[in-house]
């Protein structure tokens, strides 16, 4: 399924987080090494990132690859908070700009790789897209990112074949689940990368076990099981 990237941090470029590692977002987009749902990343893309504390976005229904634009203006675009995805789209969900990660209320930047059965999440707001990620992040959302750890658990219980690895930051926090997906972890001097597959090959990335919540701010890493993990 998709694929997601987190960085909380010093000031980066976004090209430097999504373009130009060896094997980042844009080539994660095409040749994903740990995907295990899906074969490419090709029916949509999006990077959000704050700037001063305002959520901003850039989504696109196409595949990475083929954005000379984003290409283009993505070095000039820098922040000490990012949230990125590509999209292998769900069977049935929609494609279109509004279904790709990362979703909003304004405070955070969310993204979900994974798949959820709309039929057992709660109503709750209005969702951006009827993608089952979008409707997920309404409830997220609604709940708070603060109960983060107990949607998920909640979902996850009511959709036994959900997966549900949720990447969220508001500017100053970063939040990540793993329910049934891959994460990564690397913790450069200045920052913390979260990414469904390391992006290079440095020896100092980390995988995070299956059925946790990371936590990450200024004071370091936090990692919690998951309640109902097995
Ligand atoms: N189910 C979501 C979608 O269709 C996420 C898919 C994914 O993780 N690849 O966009």
């Amino acid at each position: 399924m998709c694929r997601h990237l987190g960085w909380l941090g010093a000031p980066r470029s976004v090209a430097s987080l999504i373009l130009d590692p060896p094997q980042g977002l844009l080539v994660q987009s095409y040749a994903p090494r740990r995907q295990k749902h899906g074969l490419m990343n090709a029916d949509g893309w999006g990077a959000g990132f704050f700037d001063d504390g305002v959520a901003r976005r850039w989504r696109s229904d196409k595949p990475l690859w083929g954005d000379a634009s984003f290409a283009s203006v993505a070095p000039a675009l820098s922040s000490g908070c990012v949230v990125a995805a590509v999209r292998s789209a769900t069977i049935g969900m929609p494609i279109e700009p509004s279904a790709s990660a990362p979703f909003t209320d304004g405070q955070w930047l969310l993204s979900h790789n994974g798949i959820v059965d709309r039929a057992v999440l709660p109503l709750t707001g209005v969702a951006e897209s009827t993608v089952d990620s979008a409707v997920l992040a309404a409830l997220i959302f609604a709940r708070g990112l603060d109960s983060l750890a107990d949607t998920i658990v909640e979902v996850g219980g009511r959709d036994p074949n959900a997966r549900l690895n949720i990447l969220a930051a508001n500017g100053s926090r970063m939040l990540a689940t793993t329910w049934g997906d891959t994460l990564s972890m690397l913790k450069p001097a200045d920052g913390v990368v979260l990414a469904s597959e390391p992006y290079d090959d440095d020896p100092g990335w980390t995988d995070i076990p299956d059925r946790h919540l990371v936590h990450v701010t200024d004071s370091g890493v936090e990692l919690t099981p998951l309640k109902g993990s097995v």
